[in-house]
């Protein structure tokens, strides 16, 4: 959930909605001090393993996951609470999806332990990748419905953790923004999988399943048009752009959501879709592909120009050039060019200049010295040869 529409509803909402937003807001925080505290318990804490192994943990509504209890384990029967089957088989296509299609073993691609901790606090509306395990909210029910009937939005927190364990973007500004894309786009892809549905029948939409009846709106996002995904009075109007001509400038802080990166997403986001719709079929099979393989290959600090063109060197490389064409069109749709002549200058590459600018200055000073001990020697040659005479 975007801090951003927590904030307006902490402008908007009733005195409930306020205290929930703010309780949200903060609670950020005292995750991560949970998440010290858990990973001192080596027992419990996720380790690595052979294949798929979920746990369920139950928080009981407490705004802590340290007196979770655990509710389900990989060959456990279901409890019967439908937040912890919704959780255990959202995480589960999740795992075969990315198994069966990448070839991926769980989220460290060594077996990690998903584990999952559900009703946690109250009415508390956000699901999240902790970055060791994932954390769901059961919303209030009046704006934010439970947050694990989702499908996309367990495929896009647990793809954070993908990106954690590869490229690692940095969660600030343009790589923030891929990486934010990055878990829409697999979160979608993990829903038209499990739908077997064509790029064509997909609707693009991420979390469809968030807002209740009573808020305008038909997701968290949309893929297909960017910025239309809700538009409602108390939590305000999907602010996404779908071309880099609207690229929102923000600070990168928690107020200016690190730089728009729920924000600017929409721009990537938008790309794939293009993409996987101008070639047809699953949206898994060339687009996944090609957008997995640029995961594996980009840093933590690759922006969208760099994004872009390692997506277009993969498909030159594994397919055809109709299908690299098509790549093309769709980044240049969103006013991305990509396949230009020039060098595209890595954060390597960058440093290497700059360390070889110092070089160069150190140089300069040598042989300004040199030049000048050279003066004097000079000097003093003259002044003897005059003795001489
Ligand atoms: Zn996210």
């Amino acid at each position: 959930m975007p801090p951003y529409i927590l904030k307006n509803l902490l402008d908007k909402g009733s005195p409930d909605q306020r205290d929930m937003a703010l309780k949200a807001l903060l609670s950020a925080t005292a995750l991560r001090a949970d998440r010290r505290f858990v990973a001192r318990l080596g027992f419990i804490a996720p380790v690595s393993g052979a294949g798929k192994q979920r746990m369920i943990f139950d928080c009981r509504n407490k705004p802590t996951t340290r007196n979770a209890v655990l509710v389900r384990r990989e060959s456990d029967r279901s409890n019967g609470d439908i937040a912890a089957i919704e959780a255990f088989d959202g995480v589960g296509t999740t795992y075969d999806f990315y198994s069966q299609i990448f070839h991926r073993n769980s989220i460290d691609n060594a077996g990690m332990r998903l584990d999952s901790y559900v009703h946690y606090g109250e009415k508390y509306p956000n699901a999240m990748w902790d970055g060791r395990r994932m954390i769901f909210g059961d919303g209030d029910g009046v704006l934010f419905s439970r947050l694990t009937q989702s499908l996309d939005v367990i495929g896009h927190e647990l793809t954070h953790g993908v990106t954690q364990y590869t490229a690692n973007l940095e969660y600030r500004g343009q790589s923030g923004a891929l990486n934010e894309s990055v878990s829409d786009v697999f979160g979608s892809l993990v829903k038209q999988w499990s739908l077997s549905q064509t790029a064509a029948q997909a609707d693009w939409l991420v979390g469809t399943e968030c807002w209740t009846p009573d808020i305008h709106g038909d997701a968290l996002r949309s893929m297909k048009n960017p910025g239309s995904a809700y538009n409602d009075p108390l939590i305000g109007k999907d602010p996404q752009p779908g071309h880099m001509r609207d690229y929102k400038l923000l600070p990168e802080t928690p107020e200016g959501d690190m730089g728009g990166v729920h924000i600017n997403s929409g721009i990537p986001n938008h790309a794939f879709y293009l993409f996987a719709s101008s070639i047809g079929g699953v949206a898994w099979e060339t687009a996944g592909q090609v957008w997995y393989e640029a995961l594996q290959r980009s840093k933590k600090d690759t922006n969208f120009d760099l994004f872009a063109n390692t997506t277009y060197a993969i498909a030159g490389e594994n397919f055809d050039t109709s299908t690299q064409q098509a790549l093309q069109a769709a980044w240049d749709e969103v006013g991305i060019r990509v396949g230009k002549k020039e060098k595209i200058l890595t954060g390597r590459t960058a440093a290497a200049r700059e360390r070889s600018n110092e070089d160069l200055a150190t140089s300069i000073e040598r042989l300004t010295r040199q030049i000048g001990s050279l003066r004097d020697d000079i000097e003093a040659l003259k002044q003897s040869s005059g003795h001489v005479h």
